[in-house]
């Protein structure tokens, strides 16, 4: 096979019709070079060939038999039997709606065959109905050989992919491999070809921890890398450096009702120096919740505005930057400084008006959603753009945002998702980190609690005193994750339950409201119409609810560390001190208590984010999905991670032959080589 073929699309490919096409790009299989990084796993292993008495029932297995009988009955839907025994018992082999003639085709008298499929069993005996594979023994290892994993996709059964599937197998283009043999050795690798070959051909599936497994994990993190390295070049050009005095800063300062944090200090100091450098500034700020991250931003845009620059000031939700936009009124109100607000939901007429003075220069800073970044919004100087609570920009996206602001236009995001050390290079390898990390003194330490569910008529007498101190309650409901109707279901139960003990004082957040009957009881939760929010989605991010300091979380279980402690960040930024109820179905397992015990002594998002990880494993921490940390397919930070460290180095060392033809092959195979090419860098 030509190299490049395996970069053609899959249609390319013998008995690859649009329909199966379809099917195929569900599952992410769209060019040829796919169905190589399609590994197969080891689950359905028929490599294995069993005897008939140690056979489990429902599981695929493969045996290798003599065929002793064959009937065909002459009455309607009673299926074709085949017997069949080995030295140690008996086995019907059961065909529905089959043919006479192909039957006994693949069924000689007498003879040794192997078959494979799922085994039941019945009337006493053990039975294959419609078996997978049928075969003499001459061709018994293609039987044998480990199964791709799409067998039970929709469209697709184990053998349609499989004559696929092997006429890419078997015709793995020989490469030049980008990496030296030396290199290979010493970090207990193999080359390319090799692994590859072993990762589909050899009988058992390769585990994650194999040379050939451990190779690919290698690429796919070197080219990941490298993307990121090239669009941190990308973004990080020369600019005009921005002069201030800091005066206005220094002022809304000095009229803070609290003290700076040393941390909030340091990361100010960061980005002025940013701002003030003849590079453009690209930076993250990590900070766990309510480390103060908002004042933090403010204070940069009067910077970049006393500079002479507009500022740009996105949030995530309506909601969430709104109350930025009323904190910066609040602030900047001893200033001459426009502020305005834009969103989807913004009149045409005023859209209009805003439009204008952006354009004229009159507004400073305006604040919005991701309206804000429409087309047809035109800022005559813009020098800042500042994103808060963002985990979904992609790498292209990213560098999307950089060119949109022009050659003299800073970036910071802010993000108050901890992230472990592994995983900050693999996403933000193109960004400069600032991390916020004490939290402001007056902070009180949330109380964390855990309760079975059954004692939850324990709650409501400390749910009414709280109410009766005026105070707030989030009552979060366990997510659902197959069925929104199943959620809708149980969050409305547990509403109406918690509405009969306080009636008229709960309001219901669920999956299925739409995002303005959404924010209608947040709105009502915020201005303290009601004292209780239930809820099944994650509360907003980001959101300050000063007034909230009670949080119950159920089914504490099926939370992440990190998303417990998220959720616990909703309350306990007031004055008054807080409390988290973890609640439980049952008696709680070994790792739960571990669990526990983390969250109650530590509040530090970091040390949690790198508990969890360790605790539950990459694969299982959902609440890392969202923010694109899932885009490796093999690489895991808690099982490879000194591969993490490995590729660092490596990319670092060799990213100035990026463009070099060694990596393209490279660049291509983990569909990098667009975004590495990006047209008008
Ligand atoms: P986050 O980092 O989660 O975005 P916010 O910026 O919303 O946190 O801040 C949370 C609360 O803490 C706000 O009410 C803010 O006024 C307050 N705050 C910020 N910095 C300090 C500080 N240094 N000392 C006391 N309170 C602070
Ligand atoms: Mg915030």
């Amino acid at each position: 096979m030509k190299k490049d073929f395996i970069f053609s699309e899959i249609t390319k490919l013998k008995g690859v019709g649009p329909q199966l096409s379809k099917y195929l790009k569900k599952k992410k299989i769209e060019k040829i070079k796919d169905i190589i990084l399609n590994l197969p796993y080891s689950d359905t292993d028929r490599s294995k060939i069993s005897k008939i008495n140690e056979l489990e029932i429902g599981k695929i297995q493969t045996i290798k038999v003599i065929v002793k009988k064959l009937s065909f009955p002459r009455i309607r839907n009673l299926p074709n039997k085949v017997l069949c025994e080995d030295e140690t018992g008996k086995i019907d082999i059961v065909y529905f709606n089959s043919r006479e003639g192909y039957i006994k085709k693949v069924y000689p008298m007498n003879k040794w065959i192997v078959i494979s499929g799922k085994v039941s069993y019945f009337n006493k005996k053990y039975q294959i109905t419609n078996p997978d594979y049928v075969t003499n023994l001459d061709n018994q290892d293609y039987v044998v050989k480990n199964i791709p994993k799409y067998n039970l996709t929709k469209g697709i059964n184990e053998k349609k992919y499989r004559s696929i599937s092997e006429q890419v197998i078997t015709n793995i283009p020989n490469i030049d491999d980008w990496l030296e043999e030396k290199f290979i050795e010493k970090n207990n690798l193999l080359n390319w070809n090799k692994s590859l070959y072993n990762l589909h051909n050899l009988k058992k599936a390769q585990s994650n921890l194999s040379k050939s497994y451990r190779r690919l994990v290698f690429d796919e993190l070197c080219a990941n890398f490298f993307t990121l390295l090239k669009n941190r070049h990308r973004i990080k050009k020369n600019k005009l450096p921005k002069y201030f005095s800091r005066t206005k800063s220094n002022i809304i300062i000095d009229n803070l009702p609290f003290q700076l944090t040393d941390s909030q200090k340091i990361v100010i100091n960061e980005i002025n120096k940013d701002l003030s450098s003849n590079k453009r500034m690209f930076r993250i700020v990590q900070g766990d919740v309510g480390s103060g991250k908002t004042i933090v931003s403010l204070l940069s845009i009067s910077n970049v505005i006393e500079s002479g620059y507009q500022c740009a000031f996105m949030g995530p939700t309506e909601i969430l930057a709104r109350q930025h936009y009323e904190l910066a009124k609040k602030i900047f109100s001893k200033f001459d400084i426009k502020i305005d607000f834009i969103s989807g939901k913004t009149e045409m007429k005023d859209r209009k008006e805003i439009l204008r003075n952006l354009e004229n220069g009159k507004t400073d800073l305006l604040i919005g959603t991701h309206a804000l970044f429409q087309k047809k919004i035109n800022f005559k100087k813009l020098g800042f753009v500042l994103i808060d609570e963002q985990h979904k920009f992609g790498v292209r996206q990213r560098s999307d945002l950089a060119k949109k602001g022009g050659n003299n236009c800073d970036v910071l995001l802010m993000s108050a998702t901890p992230i472990p050390r592994t995983m900050m290079m693999s996403l933000y390898g193109d960004m400069d980190i600032s991390k916020i990390t004490d939290k402001p003194a007056n902070r009180k330490k949330i109380t964390t609690l855990s309760k079975p569910e059954k004692k939850i008529s324990e709650l409501w007498s400390f749910i009414k005193k709280q109410i009766d101190n005026e105070n707030q309650i989030f009552w979060v409901c366990p997510l659902i994750e197959e069925s929104s109707i199943l959620n809708y279901s149980s969050a409305k139960k547990k509403f109406d339950l918690i509405n009969k003990k306080f009636p008229n004082n709960v309001g219901l957040i669920h999956g299925s409201l739409d995002k303005i009957d959404k924010e209608k009881v947040l709105n009502k939760f915020l201005n303290k119409e009601i004292s209780i929010l239930v809820s099944t989605t994650v509360i907003e991010v980001g959101i300050d609810f000063p007034n909230a300091n009670l949080i119950v979380i159920e089914n504490a279980n099926k939370f992440g560390l990190s998303q417990l402690h998220q959720l616990r960040g909703r309350v306990g930024r007031g004055e008054k001190p807080a409390t988290c109820i973890l609640l439980f179905k049952e008696g709680l397992s070994k790792n739960a208590i571990k669990r526990i015990k983390i969250l109650k002594n530590s509040d530090d998002g970091f040390y949690i984010a790198e508990e969890d990880l360790k605790l539950r494993g990459f694969g299982d921490i959902t609440g890392y999905q969202q923010s694109g940390m899932k885009n490796f397919r093999f690489a895991d930070p808690v099982i490879h991670e000194d591969l993490f460290k490995l590729a660092e180095n490596y990319v670092q060392k060799n990213h100035l032959d990026i463009n070099q033809n060694k990596f393209s092959f490279l660049l291509k195979l983990f569909d990098k080589a667009e975004v590495i090419n990006f047209k008008n860098d």
